[in-house]
């Protein structure tokens, strides 16, 4: 089995609000650290010579016009809230650009949500199945196997007060974000990984995500060996609390990268 080096770029790392929260003058909303500007919670995966959205939320436009990215080659979407996919109408640049419709991977039961909030961008001729602007890759079973832009994936799925997200294996990589209730399935299934990413809301506990100390046991639980925390709300303050975590645990930011393998021909 091959293995390729892949590059996963935060683009956000933020919960639904964003840091700073409008109107808010706590210390880490009128931080000066660049470490506590956070925008919605948003990657770039680049692997094989492929590059791969994940997620659109609403500031999603500058975050690609500022990390210079011009050309994508497919999106994920996680799921249907608001912090994730509202940006989807500003994706249509790549479709004229490319002048051919963008891949778009997503849960059935976000599909579903899109024909109905993006009506306007569906194929009337398609009786509204299908989108003017993206090609649906709409997954049915939350646990399987897919190549999406001639890249493999394992899927995951898990839900967030009652809505399927989507979440990966992709080589020695996992990422799970807005997870609060999973399977022992899932646990199983991204047993020792190498690198997780997963979703750490603030210090106390959330009905919708877990803590930052409910993630640092899901990572210990699992044994990953390096985790990196994303989705955080503005009472997590990167200048204190990143000093304070377990080993080879780090809170993410907007702009970091890191490199994982990719193993090719697990599919
Ligand atoms: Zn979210
Ligand atoms: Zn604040």
């Amino acid at each position: 089995m091959a293995f390729i080096e892949g590059t996963f770029t935060f683009l956000g790392t933020s919960s639904s609000m964003g840091v700073p929260v409008i109107g808010c003058s706590c210390s880490v909303c009128t931080s000066s650290s660049i470490y506590n500007k956070r925008k919605r919670c948003a990657a770039l995966i680049e692997v094989s010579s492929k590059k791969i959205l994940l997620d659109a939320g609403p500031e999603i436009r500058m975050q690609l016009l500022d990390a210079c990215i011009n050309d994508i080659d497919g999106v994920i979407i996680t799921h249907g809230h608001f912090d994730h996919i509202a940006g989807v109408d500003d994706l249509k640049s790549f479709y004229y650009k490319k002048k051919s419709k963008l891949p778009m991977v997503l849960p059935r039961q976000t599909y579903n949500d899109f024909c109905v909030r993006n009506h306007y961008m569906m194929d009337k001729s398609s009786g509204g199945t299908e989108s003017l602007f993206f090609d649906f890759h709409i997954i049915d079973d939350m646990f399987s196997f897919a190549h999406f832009c001639g890249v493999e994936f394992y899927f995951l799925g898990y839900q967030q007060n009652n809505m399927d997200v989507l979440g990966f294996k992709l080589g020695n990589l996992a990422y799970l974000s807005d997870i609060k209730q999973y399977s022992d399935r899932l646990l199983q299934e991204i047993q020792g990984i190498d690198v997780l990413i997963i979703s750490a809301l603030r210090k106390t506990t959330s009905t919708m995500h877990l803590s930052i100390d409910e993630a640092i046991a899901f990572a210990q639980r699992i044994g990953a060996k390096k985790t990196y925390f994303t989705h955080m709300a503005h009472e997590v303050d990167y200048e204190s609390d990143a000093k304070h975590l377990p080993k080879d645990i780090f809170l993410a930011y907007d702009g970091l990268q890191i490199s994982f393998n990719y193993y090719k021909g697990i599919v």
